[in-house]
């Protein structure tokens, strides 16, 4: 693997086994300094494994994790400079919220009005100034996350790691506290990584996505390259909505219906399977607008958008997701003919 003065993380080949069953199967990456990379995937497809292996929680079973050139694969995790924040690491019940912030550094023998000094301005940064003297059980869910944050980053640590920061919050507050989080990494540029199962948490915090599957990274890319152009069918299926159907690639083409997906990249013969978006779905009543016959089956309201079933003449189903402000305008009614074009779709070999 190419090596830049920049990394502030390397992971080789790391591989962890539990009793024989391998949760994390030979995964390689870099992080470059000041990077906030997230790792998504399934309940179980490793990533907080990888985490806690570069924490020092775990001991790989193979590999090499770098952190700023130095390997610290055995270096016990109290001398790894990293800072981690996760779902149910409670703050200490006993003690207010600037005992918890400068906890760290009163191990590491910081005189107290130097380490309150350091834990006000903490608290300052997260947003949580005059609240020196709470004891958590008197703060929301919310405000004991970025108390448990302005701890982590109380002994300057190298690198921030957060398993699921914000998992057991409401989802209003985990969208104000991830745009939250955002800025403040803007802030302070420090080398994140975050883990999540939480697909827009980590395309709006991320400068990358390692996707993660069965102990595998399926795609390593930026978060607009993992959506528009996901490298496997689990990617695809995994960061948003699809239509899927099986096919066989003739001539650099998925025939379904009176509908052609171009694959060039496959050749004649190959059982493939066809991916698109919903959203990528064009429905007119217009018949001179072109696209292909149908009639709609069903039709629900979610919000912003209305899902559309639709059958076509030549006997496919699809769902369509609609803007309300289009579908307001259309005339949509269940029973109605319409015509369907499909813009960008995505071949895979099975
Ligand atoms: P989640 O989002 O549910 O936390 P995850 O992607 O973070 O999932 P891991 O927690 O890394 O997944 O777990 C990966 C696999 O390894 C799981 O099948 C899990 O049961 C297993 N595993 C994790 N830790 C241990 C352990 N200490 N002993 C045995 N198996 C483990």
């Amino acid at each position: 693997m190419e090596r830049k003065k920049s990394m502030s993380i390397h992971v080789e080949n790391l591989k962890k086994s539990f009793n024989g069953f391998t949760a994390v199967d030979n995964i390689s990456f870099a992080v470059e300094r000041g990077e906030f990379i997230t790792l998504l995937g399934p309940s179980g497809s490793g990533k907080s494994t990888v985490l806690r292996c570069i924490a020092g929680l775990e001991t790989p079973t193979s590999g090499r994790i770098e952190v700023k050139g130095e390997d610290v694969t055995k270096v016990p995790v109290q001398e790894r400079k990293v800072g981690f924040v996760f779902q149910h690491f409670a703050l200490f019940r006993h003690m207010n919220v600037l005992d918890n912030i400068s906890f760290g550094l009163k191990v590491r023998g910081v005189k107290k009005d130097k380490r309150y000094e350091k834990a006000k301005d903490l608290l300052g940064l997260v947003g949580l100034e005059g609240l020196e003297t709470r004891m958590p059980s008197q703060l929301s869910g919310g405000q004991r996350q970025r108390v448990a944050l302005a701890r982590a980053l109380a002994p300057e640590p190298e690198l921030l790691l957060l398993d699921e920061p914000f998992g057991a919050l409401d989802t209003r507050l985990r969208k104000e506290l991830r745009t939250w989080l955002k800025e403040l990494h803007h802030r302070i540029q420090l080398t994140t990584l975050l883990v999540t199962h939480d697909q827009d948490e980590a395309f709006e915090v991320s400068d990358r996505i390692l996707v993660i599957n069965h102990g595998r990274v399926e795609q390593n890319a930026q978060p607009q390259n993992v959506f528009n152009e996901p490298a496997t069918e689990f990617v695809a299926a995994f960061v948003g909505e699809t239509n899927r159907i099986k096919g066989i690639v003739r001539d650099g083409e998925v025939a379904w219906g009176h509908f052609r997906f171009k694959a060039v990249h496959l050749p004649s013969g190959t059982k493939a399977v066809v991916l698109f978006r919903p959203n990528d779905v064009y429905v007119t009543t217009h018949k001179e607008r072109g696209g292909w016959p149908g009639r709609i089956t069903d039709i629900r309201f979610l919000g912003a958008t209305e899902v559309l079933e639709i059958l076509m003449d030549d006997g496919g189903k699809l769902t369509a997701h609609i803007p309300k402000g289009v579908a307001g305008l259309s005339g949509f009614v269940n029973g109605k003919q319409v015509f369907v074009l499909i813009a960008g779709a995505h071949v895979y070999a099975v």
